[in-house]
């Protein structure tokens, strides 16, 4: 076996599909429904802010979907991803655990959102869309669709969680740099921020407000659509290259992972190495377990109930199944930004409620801790979204410490941290605490919930 498992970036590794898990699927995933009507939603009302192509990825349950020949020339600049074993950090924890990671830090935005920016950007280009909305919340996700949208000329408006526009100004200077244009929201731009900010001017937002803001202003315009970085089900269809890729480089080592783990904001990223290898299980393949790791101050997946919500906080968004702790609820501030999220992507919830993922939660100081001792092992210092994975794998090796048991562990490192260091100087000063979500505002939140029948 090579060390580290690091192949070239060869074409012939860049896998030719997507792979969707609606063909695998035990149950049928439950209908996204109308807002307003809570009927199914058709592709035409769908298409007042998503292209076409998408909403039929969004639909498909088709196995394997092609990936654009000028979506993987993209790609190939970066991908195939190189997958490493942590050998210095199984030394280090003297562990017989074998610990692989798909390393997806090495994108030019930083993180494993680029994968679905550029295919996204792609798609709109190709209907005639001229312009695309977003939202943002910690700024991965608004750096990788300004990238995507310079790379297609596409003019790209991102609006930003106003504590973070304030917090992370050398974020903003990235998507500005790639041309696009960056709003803190609650902006005065929309109905929905006004309205907002009306009843307090000194809203520092969230994620929910912004996907309102973005979506609305897509909604007036016929050259201008919406775009997610996260969440549905075209999302984590292009996030499938990760797991792909990660099961070649497996078998080029000559492994097989006994479990796979990944941070869970939306459940992009986790879906992106986990689904691959879910589904070769339900299609009679060696069982694998999945483990999605959320915050203990937002757990969506541990705590939320399995039901149908919106997807922001004006109640634009169609309804999905999904866990949620309520389209109102607003996470406390702690510093992983992108696990910042009230619900969860529809299809690993559906998967959760199967059986099929393991969730668990961990808090802000113990995940540090752990990207830390990644990092001094290893020399990449992790995203603060990435160090909850970190902490489970090592969490996981440890155990296998205690058993004597030599598992194969896979995790994501979903992205690098080099836009992160402020918390991580605050995290040295001691400034960092561990925060709790307050249950009486998830409770208020859900008991919001709209009824479904
Ligand atoms: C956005 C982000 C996440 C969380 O989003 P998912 O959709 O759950 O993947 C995790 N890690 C990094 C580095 C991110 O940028």
């Amino acid at each position: 076996m090579s060390d580290p498992v690091k192949y070239l970036l060869d074409e012939e590794h860049l896998p030719r599909f997507w792979y969707n898990i609606n063909a695998d699927l035990p149950e049928p995933p439950h209908p996204v429904l109308h807002p307003a009507t809570h009927q199914p939603i058709t592709p035409d009302e769908l298409g007042v802010i998503f292209p076409r192509a998408v909403i039929e990825q969004e639909m498909s349950t088709e196995r394997d979907i092609e990936i654009p020949q000028p979506v993987r020339e993209v790609l190939r600049q970066w991908r195939p991803s190189p997958l490493y074993r942590a050998r210095r950090l199984e030394q280090a924890l003297d562990t017989p655990a074998r610990i692989f990671y798909k390393y997806e830090g090495v994108s030019p935005s930083g993180s494993h959102k680029a994968n679905t920016a550029i295919a996204q950007a792609f798609y709109n280009k190709a209907e005639g869309v001229k312009r695309i909305t977003t939202e943002t919340g910690a700024g991965q996700w608004g750096s990788s669709l300004s990238l995507a949208g310079s790379m297609f000329g596409l003019e790209i408006l991102v609006y930003m969680v106003k504590v973070s526009f304030n917090q992370k100004p050398y974020r903003r200077a990235f998507m500005e740099s790639f041309g696009a244009r960056c709003l803190a929201s609650p902006s005065d731009t929309t109905e929905c921020g006004r309205t907002i900010l009306a009843e307090n001017p000194d809203n520092s937002g969230s994620l929910g407000i912004a996907i309102s803001e973005a979506v609305e202003l897509a909604a007036q315009r016929e050259d201008t659509k919406y775009a997610l970085g996260s969440v549905l089900n075209h999302v984590l269809l292009h996030q499938t290259v990760i797991g792909l890729e990660a099961m070649k480089q497996l078998e080029m080592a000559d492994a097989y992972p006994d479990m796979v783990i990944g941070c869970t904001g939306g459940g992009s990223n986790f879906a992106g190495i986990a689904f691959p290898f879910i589904g070769a299980h339900l299609r009679g393949g060696p069982k694998v377990r999945c483990i999605a790791v959320e915050p203990s101050a937002c757990p969506t997946l541990t705590k939320g109930l399995f039901a149908y919500d919106y997807g922001d906080t004006a109640r634009l968004t169609p309804l999905c199944k999904m866990h949620t702790l309520g389209s109102t609820f607003v996470p406390p501030g702690f510093h992983a930004g992108g696990l910042r999220y009230h619900g969860m992507a529809p299809q690993v919830s559906h998967l959760t409620a199967l059986g099929h993922i393991d969730p668990r939660s961990y808090n802000q100081l113990e995940c540090f801790a752990a990207g830390i001792e990644f990092a001094k092992a290893e020399g990449i210092l992790p995203a603060p979204e990435a160090n909850h994975a970190v902490r489970a794998a090592i969490d996981e090796a440890e155990k296998c410490r205690e058993s004597g048991e030599a598992k194969t562990i896979l995790f994501n490192l979903s992205g690098h941290g080099h836009f992160d260091m402020q918390a991580y100087m605050d995290y040295f000063a001691g400034k960092l605490k561990d925060l709790d979500y307050a249950e009486n505002e998830v409770a208020m939140a859900l008991a919001g919930l709209p009824s479904v029948g």
